[in-house]
This record gives structure tokens, sequence and C-alpha cells, in this order.
């Protein structure tokens, strides 16, 4: 077991805890910031966050003319670095906060002792849950939930490719690969999209965009590759064939949470960390959350910066009432 305990541990490395860790360390409390690891859960998951699968940030304020989300991350983590912040490439699998200082499990090395903890590992992409679907994404068959990850492929090129969704993230995706592809066609079960009028208008006036309303996909067809979906009109139930090389899937986000499982913390009814004021305390003092994994109204990376902000406050705070220095 380790005898020293770090001041400030933060977990995530997405704009929100990048933020603490500048707070952090500027306050010298010497942040140790667990990055994480690159994975398939079941879709690509980065050190980074989701920024990192997307292009152009254009409406995070300083950045008058846009920034591409991977140079965005480095940017903070390098600002971080600078002010002393120690990063370690790992994931915490699993936290014990019963005892103080909290102990961090980290896979495949010591644990971590830590006075407080910033929890911040941020959302990951959701899926529909079709065998053919999930069959299709792992062996790279044409099925991603990014296409500013996937859709330059060139197996996409000059193809008709659909993406599912009616939020804005839909309407990115489906802008972006317009680009590429012969037809996208935006599949949504109902008979109005979500997303901004902005965004909406984006993808809209592109001259290969198609909208099928009031559908869902119910199977994903293609043996090596997909080759199709099969959908069914939420209104009819009617069944039709879709002929696609490519579907990229946007029905939003679940909290990165499962690490948390046994640790005490209080979860929302869907699964994000439920702060107990409007700030980032959770119902462990000592710990605080900040970023997309604490909360499903706002998701941007400016509001995700701020909270963390807000969290390195917060601990710096606790830190001095419990007179650890
Ligand atoms: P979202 O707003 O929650 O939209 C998810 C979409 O997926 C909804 O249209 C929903 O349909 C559909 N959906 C959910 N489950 C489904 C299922 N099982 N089958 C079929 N469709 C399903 O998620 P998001 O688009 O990822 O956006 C999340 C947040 O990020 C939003 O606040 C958004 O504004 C923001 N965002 C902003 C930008 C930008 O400004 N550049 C870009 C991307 C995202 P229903 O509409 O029927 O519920």
């Amino acid at each position: 077991m380790p005898s020293h305990a770090h001041k400030v541990v933060i977990i995530g490395s997405g704009p929100a805890g990048w933020t603490a860790a500048i707070y952090a360390a500027r306050a010298q409390l010497e942040p140790v910031l667990f990055s994480g690891v690159p994975k398939q859960d079941p879709g690509p998951v980065l050190p980074g966050g989701q920024l990192m699968l997307t292009t152009e940030v254009e409406n995070y304020p300083g950045f008058e003319h846009g920034i591409n989300g991977p140079e965005m991350m480095d940017t903070f983590r390098k600002q971080a670095e600078r002010f002393g912040t120690k990063v370690i490439e790992e994931d915490i699998e699993r936290c014990d906060f019963s005892t103080r200082p909290f102990t961090l499990h980290v896979e495949g090395g010591m644990p971590v002792l830590a006075h407080t903890v910033i929890i911040a590992t941020g959302a990951t992409a959701n899926w529909l849950g079709l065998d053919n679907e999930m069959r299709l994404a792992r062996s790279g068959g044409g099925v991603s939930a990014c296409a500013v990850c996937d859709g330059a492929l060139p197996a996409f090129r000059n193809q008709p490719l659909a993406v599912i969704g009616g939020g804005d993230t839909a309407m990115e995706e489906a802008t972006y690969l317009t680009k590429f592809a012969s037809t996208v066609y935006i599949i949504h079960r109902r008979d109005e999209f979500r997303a901004s009028k902005i965004m909406q208008k984006r993808f809209l006036d592109r001259p290969n965009a198609k909208v099928i309303w009031n559908s869902q996909v119910v199977d994903v067809l293609g043996q090596d590759k997909i080759e199709g979906v099969m959908l069914e009109n939420t209104q009819t139930g009617e069944r039709s064939r879709l002929d696609v090389k490519g579907l990229f899937i946007a029905i939003g986000h679940t909290p990165a949470t499962k690490f948390l499982k046994g640790s005490g913390i209080t979860l929302t009814d869907k699964g994000y960390v439920e702060l107990t004021r409007r700030n980032s305390h959770t119902n462990i003092p000592g710990v605080f959350a900040a970023g997309d994994v604490a909360d499903a109204d706002y998701r941007q990376a400016v509001t995700a910066a701020g909270m963390g902000c807000q969290a390195a406050l917060d601990a710096e705070r606790w830190l001095a009432a419990e007179g650890v220095h």
C-alpha cells in the first residue's frame, strides 16, 4: 500500500478534468490526473474524451475561427502540465471512498491514495444494441458511432450512408459525411428534429442530404460489410430495406460511471453523478464531480470546463477546512 496520499486526484482528461488540473496545480495542490487509456466500449473511447472525436469546435469562447477538438485537448493538457500536473495514462477501475484518505484502484497497478478526488470521466456514445450493429461495429464492417473518426475512410467515399438520430450530433455527423458520400440519409424515429435550427439547416442545405422520418432501424444487413438496414415505420409498423454502405449512430451518450459501482457515490436514475448543491460536491465529502459525468443538461465543453474549475476550487476549500496541507 502506498504511504503517500495525494491532495487531489482527478479522474478523466476532457475539458472538466484538465480545467480542474489547471486550477489545482496553480493552487499548488500538486494534482495527479488519470487520463485513461484508449479502448473500445463498444465504440472508441479516447483519453481527452468526446472532443477527440470532434472536428471543429466553433462555440468555445476565445477561438474566433474555431479550433479542432484534439488540438484543443492537447492545449488543455499542456497548460495543466505547465503548472505541474502529473499525468498518469491509466484507468481507475474501482474506488473505495469508505475510509480516508480514499483508495483508488488502478488497472494493473498499485492503488493510489487521495485526500480529495475529482470525477471528470465524461460520457460515451450510445448504441442501438442490435446484434448485427455491434458485430459490424467491432469488426470494422462499416458501423460506427463517430462519423468524424471514421467517415473519411475510402470505403465510404461516394457511397450512400445513414446517420441515426435527431439531435445536434446527428446533424453534425451527417453534415460532415455529405463531403464524402453520394447521399446521406438521416433516419429519425419522430417527425421533427430536436437539433438546433442552425445545425438542421446546415445539413438540409446540402444537395445530397435526405431525411427518413418516423423510422427506426431494426436490423443491420450484411456479412463482413454493411449492405443496408431494415427500417420500421414507427407509425405504421411497415418494414422496408435501405441500401447503405455505412451506418453512423448518433443517439446520445451515457455517463462513464461504471467504475464507481460499490463506491457509495450516489448516481441519478440515468447514471450521472448526483451533485448535492449547485457546485461540485457529491454525497461523499471530499469527492467532487465535474463535466458530462455529472451533467445531463448542458454537456458543452465550456460548461464542463467551468465545472472543472468549480471542482478544483471546492477541493481546495475542503482541504483547507480539513487542515490538509
Ligand atoms: P440528444 O440531443 O440527446 O439527441 C439524441 C437523438 O437520438 C434524439 O433525436 C433521439 O430521438 C435519438 N435517439 C435516442 N435514442 C434512440 C434510439 N434508441 N433509437 C433511435 N433514436 C434514438 O444527443 P446529441 O445529439 O448527442 O446531443 C447531446 C448534447 O450535445 C445536446 O445538448 C446538443 O445540443 C449538444 N451538441 C452540440 C453540438 C454543437 O453545437 N456543435 C454538437 C453535438 C452535440 P428523440 O428526439 O425522439 O428523443
